[in-house]
């Protein structure tokens, strides 16, 4: 069993400055250098997740194969590192509190006050060790920026686990901001050396600095921090812009962080192999081709919250050899409109996005309908699968007025809860969450692409393909290509006689790594790319139908 160690990152200054991927790109260089590694995320809110909150308020929900709804940064750890996390991975304040208030409930804690300290800092811990002798290293992230009340908790825990596991077992590695203050031309240090006195008055005293910066920091302005913030030099780490995240592992290495931290640790590790990871870097920054693909959602001004679909599109891309350009389309302009020809026309392919909720959602269902009669590659997630549905069951099975039922009652409810949702009364954690199996029908599009029968994909949905239409839909044409292994869920359509127009129930994103991407986003855009170059070769005029 491994003396595991445990290395905290902490974020201060201002929020954003890319905790979660500084995160996961040194996870990945432990790994690389022949260690077993995972990440954890604390999130200070009370939400006991973050389902229940809007992609304004927090990005992406990321779900893990046993149905976590979890913080974005665990996609970063996933990708990046190359695990599969779970929901001991991540942790949040109303996680802690639930957990201890009904240990408290059961009598767990007769005769004691309930406090902060030792009591949620003691489940703050046990959730921080809960990998203890399973890895060589856990590294435990804190969400916020220091000097937050809501994350003082857990900067308490760590600072107690740093005493009793010793500093040759633990490390603390503090992110911060180095402002270019352009009418004075230099950087200035002063914010970085205010963050460390605020962690410090938490009794931790970081070990590496991570300086975010747009410009260089040349030596003298990193012995200034070496000073002021009683940090070895070699540990004051520049971390410089880059153009694209998966360089920052790269950026790294150069900096020699991960020798560093071995150092500290006390661990030898085996030499650094990046030639995997440096082979799609390059391939994603010099790409043959570029595809543009016309993205509907809601949140276009706000992409976090489409994170995993713009990673998978990125790996997508490097197998294809394209850089993807995303042309965000507004699902209610589209709506608005009432015609979906012109954002849409002159895409290489079509994406419509998941989503909850019945703002735009007439949008998403006439992008899906263009994309059918013009047959430009199409590919629906989630709720962009129910969208290419309602759209079939209005225009070509001629059923007035069909709809999910998620947004009106009618006849033809072709998206509907079937029993065991209807059950559910509580919103939080009770959708079809997380891993579930699906077979592949032979000869379909989704077969060509996966190659196997039998594959596992993580869901997030309360509706599913109204079993009582499917028959009817299928008569008249629609694809059913995946479903649950029993029959009963739709799990995947498509059309026979279009180039590719594939909708998935599922959330296929969250599984897409370096560097072979997805499978359906390699398909799609592989199909995109054959659409862009018989465009291009003039054998196909692109058709507006309407
Ligand atoms: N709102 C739809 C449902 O709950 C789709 C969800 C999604 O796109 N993730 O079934």
């Amino acid at each position: 069993m491994p003396i595991t160690k445990y290395v905290f990152i902490t974020g201060g200054v201002l929020s954003s400055l890319g905790k979660g991927i500084a995160t996961a790109s040194l996870g990945l260089l432990l790994k690389q250098r022949g260690f077993s590694v995972t990440a954890l995320k604390f999130d200070p809110y009370i939400n006991v997740d973050p389902g229940t909150m809007n992609p304004y308020q927090h990005g992406e929900v990321y779900v893990t194969d046993d149905g976590a709804e979890t913080d974005l940064d665990l996609g970063h750890y996933e990708r990046f590192i190359d695990i599969t996390t779970s929901r001991l991975n991540n942790t949040t304040t109303g996680q802690v509190y639930h957990e201890v208030i009904q240990r408290e409930r059961k009598g767990y804690y007769l005769g004691k006050t309930v406090q902060v300290i030792p009591h949620i800092t003691d489940e703050i811990k046990r959730r921080m060790t809960i990998f203890d002798g399973q890895h060589d290293i856990v590294l435990i992230e804190i969400g916020g920026t220091v000097g937050d009340i809501e994350s003082l908790p857990f900067l308490e825990a760590a600072r107690q686990l740093c005493l009793e596991r010793g500093s040759q077992n633990t490390l603390n590695i503090h992110l911060t901001y180095v402002p270019y203050i352009r009418s004075a031309g230099e950087v200035k240090t002063k914010p970085t050396q205010h963050s460390v006195k605020v962690l410090m008055e938490s009794g931790i005293r970081p070990d590496i600095l991570l300086c975010r910066t747009e410009q260089r920091l040349g030596r003298d302005i990193r012995a200034k921090i070496a000073l002021f913030c009683n940090v070895e030099e070699e540990a004051v780490i520049e971390a410089l812009d880059v153009e694209n995240i998966y360089e920052v592992p790269q950026m790294f290495a150069r900096r020699g962080l991960d020798m560093i931290v071995l150092r500290k640790l006390g661990l030898q590790g085996k030499p650094l192999r990046m030639e995997r990871w440096n082979r799609f870097v390059r391939r994603i920054k010099n790409p043959r081709y570029v595809l543009t693909i016309a993205f509907i959602g809601k949140y276009t001004q706000y992409w976090d919250s489409y994170k995993s679909i713009l990673e998978a599109l990125t790996h997508a891309g490097a197998v294809v050899n394209a850089r993807v350009v995303v042309r965000w389309v507004s699902a209610e302009e589209l709506s608005l409109n009432g015609t979906a020809d012109h954002p849409l026309s002159d895409t290489d392919g079509i994406l419509v996005a998941p989503g909850f909720g019945s703002r735009g959602v007439e949008g998403k269902i006439a992008a899906a309908g263009y994309a059918r009669r013009s047959n430009i590659p199409y590919f629906g997630i989630c709720l962009g699968m129910q969208c290419a549905i309602i759209e079939f069951a209005r225009n070509v099975c001629n059923w007035q007025g069909a709809h999910s039922a998620e947004f009106a009652r009618t006849a033809y409810n072709v998206i509907d809860l079937l029993p065991e949702q209807r059950r559910v009364k509580q919103k939080g954690g009770t959708m079809r969450l997380g891993a579930y199996p699906c077979v592949v029908r032979k000869g379909t599009k989704a077969w060509q692409a996966y190659g196997q029968e039998l594959v596992y994909e993580r869901h997030r949905h309360r509706y599913e393909v109204n079993p009582e239409f499917l028959p009817a839909l299928q008569e008249h044409g629609l694809v059913v290509s995946g479903t649950s292994p029993d029959g009963r869920l739709v799990e995947i359509v498509e059309l026979a006689h279009h180039r590719w127009f594939v909708g998935v129930q599922f959330h296929p994103e969250f599984k897409s790594r370096v560097p072979a991407g997805h499978p359906l986003f390699v398909h799609f855009l592989r199909a995109a790319l054959r659409y862009q170059q018989r465009r291009l070769e003039g054998v196909e005029v692109v058709t507006s139908v309407v």
